[in-house]
């Protein structure tokens, strides 16, 4: 029998570079932490050379080990289901690649832009957006990338916001982060920096007084993290957060609402609930993409809509978060003002440019749903998710 698990006793538990050296991607690894099911053994074996796994220490140990429905072990672990057939399922469903003017720099709303600084995470969340790219080398960024995304927001002066996202971006160096954020602030018209990062919840050690001294030096900085579940609140995570505001830097939260995960009213207000006692003011909700090999991660809209009337009115009402779908025309909040309504398998949203979207979001057979949204004719112009685009196949 192998070693016995680490676990938060050992004296480097708290250094962000053991964790991150000691991650876990082996059944072998991973069974020292949990009970593994046949199922997620197989599913280990069969997803490998389609989506790589990865998980730190420190997020293994939240994990049930008993319950393969743990919500830990659900966003993390590989299950079959993701090699299931997933017609609607696309690697880039926002049209990300044909919104980036250079490698890696997502513009898509006038005023501010996405910069996939990196691919590299910590861990590789099974229902992530970036699926396309994450740990994937040919997206990592050389140096002259990097400038090439920089050069193009100094010869914009219409980009106020600029949001470094990845991949993580706190998987870099201070010196490497320092040298993008040095960049970024010789630049007049950039008012404000944004890092989006899931450190605090899977890494929370990344969050160390140097980092923290290193970015209070570009202000105004503001950072969005991604807490899906209240098992996440934990108090080494809560420290992270506290280190951060301490810093002078406000911390919003970027739920996605996941199917058996997170999509229950009582769930939800839990985690908004924790998240405001840890000062964090959650932020967006987001409806799961259609990212192939995700399709048991996606929930009906009513659902979350139904999750957001139940907490209007409450809780605090700086607690709820805006429940939004990204479209290639933007993020439409899903709410009475933009859903129009239900035409069979798609839900039809006005997107703030004003054009029509129909969103593919079929109600599986055994859903009980909370509520109906009006049935409509399929409207006369529409814009859909692109079908010709390649379906995910993992080949890489
Ligand atoms: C979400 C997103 C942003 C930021 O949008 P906010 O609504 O301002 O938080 C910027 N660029 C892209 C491409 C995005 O997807």
């Amino acid at each position: 029998m192998a070693c016995p698990p680490f676990d938060s006793s050992h004296p480097e538990w708290r250094d962000w570079r053991w964790q991150m050296r000691h991650r876990i991607h082996t059944a072998e690894e991973l069974s020292r932490w949990i009970r593994l099911t046949d199922e997620e053994r197989r599913a280990i074996e069969a997803t490998r050379g389609v989506f790589r796994w990865n998980i730190t220490p420190y997020y293994a140990s939240l994990m049930d080990p008993e319950d393969p429905n743990c919500p830990i072990r659900r966003q993390v672990v590989p299950r079959l289901e993701e090699l299931a057939p997933d017609l609607i399922g696309v690697m880039d469903p926002l049209e990300e690649v044909a919104h980036s003017p250079v490698k890696n720099l997502i513009h898509n709303y006038r005023d501010r832009v996405a910069f996939c600084v990196t691919s590299e995470c910590a861990i590789y969340c099974r229902y992530c957006l970036r699926k396309r790219m994450v740990g994937d080398a040919a997206f990592m960024m050389r140096k002259a990338e990097l400038q090439a995304a920089i050069d193009y927001i100094a010869a914009h002066p219409e980009i106020r916001d600029v949001l470094l996202t990845g991949g993580d971006p706190l998987t870099l160096s201070e010196t490497h982060l320092a040298w993008i954020l040095d960049q970024l602030r010789a630049i007049p018209h950039v008012e404000i920096i944004r890092i989006g990062t899931r450190m605090p919840v899977k890494l929370p050690y990344r969050i160390t007084p140097e980092l923290c001294r290193l970015l209070e030096r570009y202000h105004p900085l503001w950072i969005n993290t991604h807490f899906n579940h209240p098992k996440e609140l934990t108090p080494d995570a809560a420290e992270a957060i506290d280190r951060l505001l301490r810093a002078g830097i406000p911390v919003g939260n970027q739920t996605v609402l996941l199917r058996g995960i997170n999509d229950d009213v009582a769930t939800m207000k839990a985690l908004c609930e924790g998240l405001v006692r840890m000062r964090v003011r959650p932020y967006y909700l987001y409806q799961a993409q259609l990212i192939g090999g995700t399709a048991h991660f996606r929930t009906p809209i009513e659902k979350g809509m139904a999750i957001m009337r139940a907490l209007q009115g409450r809780t605090t009402g700086f607690a709820i978060p805006k429940y939004v779908l990204d479209t290639p025309y933007g993020k439409v909040p899903l709410d009475g003002s933009y859903v129009r309504g239900r035409a069979g398998d798609y839900v039809i949203v006005e997107t703030p440019r004003g054009v029509l979207w129909a969103e593919p979001n079929p109600i599986p057979p055994d859903e009980d749903l909370p509520f109906r949204l009006p049935e409509i004719p399929w409207p006369e112009e529409v814009d859909t998710i692109d079908v010709e685009q390649p379906l995910y196949t993992g080949a890489r």
